[in-house]
């Protein structure tokens, strides 16, 4: 029986012999084809089911008591509202989208109730509004985070990148796409916390900086929200692959590489720049006055600089918080990404100059240079002071001592009198009160006595 059958099977391959081959290499082309023809929808999460609609909530940050940022006149909880309706009008004219908001009107709503409505209705993103605003008024571009965790991070991602992309585009500085973990190692914010639980995707759309002049090209006009509005929507557009007749836009052939799922978590950097050096130049003379060039390098294996600012009195008072762009004519693009940029700064005429850089990275720790002393301009033009006894030195970290330097005799003329030198204001004018009132009581003294001589003289005569 066993016989039968297996002679059965090699008259049959035998038969088929000469197709086998064949009908291999076919099931082999067969399979890659297929791979290939899915591989748009196997490697993004973005792609949906075409059958079922998007769903997104757009969250319009703050609300209510709750103001958000309030400098001069302009209002966070107010501009993201309007940014939030633009969004969404916009985002109506697409097709397979449904679009949701947690709040309409200007009401308190907490954190958790934002993304509790979200779960409820199935939301597959979640879209919060902000603006922002420093303590020091000292900053200024746009920013985005996202949760540090699976796959929230990739999906926070891979739009977050497209939506800092269209701000970037606008001219807006690029503080980057980051993580923040709060005490407990879990997400610092909670909307991207609560968002995790859920499985929702969520992200933290920082649009400016309502309190820095650099940034106030992009929100001092009234229609600056609605244009943030129409740019978040068309993110969120691209990011789904949707298209609008009304709008006649298509975004489905839109490519991205979808970021792959952390299996750790991503964490923020928390230390430092490192490897800082500053190089100076020799003082030169143009017309527009007197300069050094510094060529300012630092790196930080975690994360790119950001800014940088000097102080010129050893760190009493600080510049301005500058890009980290190189003047040199780099691209913003490329010199983000760059260790070493040139700049610099104008010499004094009528101060010596202790010279202090700092340097920011990205999630705004900083790292600050050693001081560089530099004589001031000798006014009658290109001869430099030599400096009498201390000529130009780096000393290490001397920080406080130099701003001790600075806000004491740094550049104030020297005192002729010697023992008034060290003297504080208040002690020299106890001096001056008490020697008064001693010159005071030997005239009132030299009066009495002379009255008195007068008095005998009369009785005597
Ligand atoms: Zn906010």
């Amino acid at each position: 029986m066993t016989k039968i059958f297996s002679s059965g099977i090699d008259r049959l391959l035998k038969g088929a012999g000469f197709f086998y081959t064949w009908i291999r290499a076919g099931i082999i082309i067969g399979i890659i084809m297929l791979s290939v023809l899915c591989k748009p929808v196997m490697l993004s999460a973005a792609s949906i089911d075409s059958s079922e609609p998007i769903k997104v909530v757009i969250d319009p940050g703050h609300g209510g008591e709750n103001l958000g940022a309030d400098h001069n006149g302009y209002l966070e909880k107010e501009m993201t509202m309007i940014v939030a309706e633009s969004m969404r009008d916009e985002l109506e004219k697409y097709e397979g989208i449904e679009v949701y908001m947690t709040r309409t009107s200007d009401v308190d709503m907490s954190l958790e109730e934002r993304i509790d409505y979200a779960e409820e209705i199935g939301a597959d993103f979640f879209f919060c509004l902000h603006f922002n605003m420093s303590a020091d008024h000292d900053m200024y571009g746009a920013e985005c985070w996202v949760s540090a965790f699976g796959e929230c991070y990739a999906r926070g991602m891979d739009f977050a990148k497209i939506e800092m992309r269209q701000l970037t585009d606008l001219g807006l500085y690029d503080r980057g796409i980051k993580t923040r973990l709060g005490s407990k190692g879990k997400n610092y914010y909670g909307v991207l916390r609560m968002g995790d639980l859920a499985g929702i995707p969520a992200v933290i759309i920082e649009h400016c900086h309502l309190d820095n002049y650099n940034d106030e090209p992009f929100y001092d006009a009234y229609d600056w929200p609605v244009r943030y509005g129409k740019l978040d929507a068309t993110a969120v557009a691209m990011y789904y692959r949707l298209k609008s007749d009304e709008l006649g836009v298509d975004y489905s052939d839109v490519e991205y590489d979808p970021t792959p799922v952390p299996v750790h978590v991503v964490r923020p950097d928390d230390s430092p720049p490192d490897n800082m050096s500053v190089v100076y130049g020799e003082p030169y003379q143009t017309e527009g006055g007197n300069w050094v060039d510094v060529e300012l390098t630092a790196s930080d294996p975690d994360s790119r600089m950001l800014y940088y600012s000097y102080s010129i009195d050893g760190g009493a008072t600080w510049s301005e918080r500058y890009r980290w762009q190189d003047d040199q004519g780099q691209l913003i693009g490329d010199s983000i990404l760059t260790d070493t940029i040139h700049t610099a700064v104008p010499v004094s005429t009528d101060r010596d100059m202790y010279i202090i850089f700092k340097v920011y990275n990205l999630y705004n720790l900083d790292t600050v240079s050693d001081v560089y002393y530099l004589p001031k301009v000798v006014p009658d033009g290109d001869i430099y002071s030599e400096g009498s006894s201390d000529t130009q030195m780096s000393v290490g970290a001397g920080d406080v001592e130099y701003a001790e330097i600075d806000r004491g005799e740094a550049d104030s003329e020297p005192a002729a009198d010697a023992p008034l030198k060290n003297m504080s204001g208040p002690m020299l004018f106890g001096l001056i009160a008490i020697l008064s009132l001693a010159i005071l009581l030997v005239l009132v003294i030299l009066i009495y006595v002379i009255v008195d001589n007068r008095h005998r003289d009369n009785r005597r005569s």
